[in-house]
């Protein structure tokens, strides 16, 4: 397959999206951006972009047609619901666009006898704290109505590789954060209520470990395993900078200059303690606190960016699966 190509990116709209979008046109491609703009997704993300948008949902007869119409060579599908916190107040979102929207997708990779990268996550893999550190086919072991959702995408996708002979493959990145991450996620909620003067919320004692990996990193990588990954592979993409939540409040609160105020809350129901994942090849990362230093500047520039998000009650709300009307 030739560098450049025809790729459709579904979820463009998002965070991780706009990145892949960005990415593409560096490496001078103009894609397919089909996204339902939920409150997720914003045509703000694209800004300065160079693409072609279709307005649509993953589990309707337009992705079909706007499928067809671009025909592209490659789709990478990143349109999820996406914040565990949401899965545990309200599965069913989780499981029509994670699970049966990426049927959608695959049926129409399938007709239309497209390559597809699908976007999972290191979340399918379960705690670390319970079942170690897992390798590319490690067992999926999800947790939470979300991780549980992308495991049984991600079944499906390998079902249709088997049976259908699908060139089709999946990349879990692991906890990314950077620009554009929208503010009911736990980095850009620190930032923004600590230059609001707010406490920020930190489930139980906050020694949850996770991996990080700054966007532009994920973006990078997912563009490669588009266009050359092997089918039938689920590729482990961990960021390699390990950190627990109140290490993370740390790095924000040194790269803001500020304190940040933490306020321990009961903690989520289900909560991993860990992720770990080997990766299924190397490549180099950026340093978390340079990832870091960047995301703060960031937000601090783009006020106007995060300040129309303020009303989100995942935002806003301590406990918010459980307080949420
Ligand atoms: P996001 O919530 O920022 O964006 C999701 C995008 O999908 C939004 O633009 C939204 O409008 C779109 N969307 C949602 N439902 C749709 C539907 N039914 N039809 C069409 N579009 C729809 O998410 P993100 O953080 O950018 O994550 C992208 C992908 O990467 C997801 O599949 C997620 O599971 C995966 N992932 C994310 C992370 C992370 O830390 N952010 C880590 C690992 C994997």
């Amino acid at each position: 397959m030739t560098e450049t190509v025809r790729v459709a990116v579904l979820g463009g709209a998002g965070f991780i999206g706009s990145a892949v979008v960005r990415e593409l046109n560096r490496r001078g491609m103009r894609p397919l951006v089909f996204d339902l703009l939920t409150y997720a997704g914003r045509p703000e993300n694209l800004q300065g972009t160079d693409h072609e948008f279709v307005r649509g949902d993953i589990r309707g007869p337009e992705l079909h047609e706007a499928l067809s119409r671009f025909r592209p060579e490659v789709i990478i599908n990143l349109a999820a619901e996406t914040h565990v916190d949401r899965s545990i107040y309200s599965p069913q979102d989780f499981v029509t666009t994670n699970v049966i929207g990426a049927v959608n997708v695959l049926e129409a990779a399938r007709r239309l006898g497209v390559r597809l990268l699908h976007v999972s996550t290191d979340e399918v893999f379960g705690d670390a704290s319970v079942y170690g550190c897992a390798d590319e086919s490690s067992p999926l072991r999800p947790s939470s109505p979300y991780s549980a959702s992308k495991a049984s995408a991600e079944h499906f996708v390998l079902a249709y590789v088997r049976t259908y002979g699908l060139e089709a493959l999946v990349a879990r990145p692991s906890n990314n954060y950077g620009p554009r991450q929208h503010p009911e996620k736990l980095i850009p909620k620190a930032i923004i209520r600590t230059l609001l003067g707010l406490e920020v919320p930190v489930y139980g004692s906050g020694l949850q470990r996770r991996d990080w990996m700054y966007v532009e990193d994920t973006a990078r990588l997912l563009v490669d395993l588009a266009l050359k990954g092997e089918a039938g592979r689920g590729y482990n993409l961990p960021g390699g900078h390990v950190a627990t939540n109140l290490e993370i409040l740390g790095l924000i609160g040194r790269a803001l200059g500020r304190e940040v105020k933490i306020k321990h809350v009961e903690d989520r129901p289900g909560h991993d303690v860990e992720y770990c994942m080997r990766p299924s090849f190397s490549y180099w990362t950026t340093p978390l606190e340079d990832g870091i230093g960047r995301t703060v500047r960031w937000y601090i520039e783009n006020q106007e960016w995060w300040r129309p998000l303020l009303g989100n009650k995942f935002f806003v709300n301590e406990v918010p699966w459980r307080s949420v009307g």
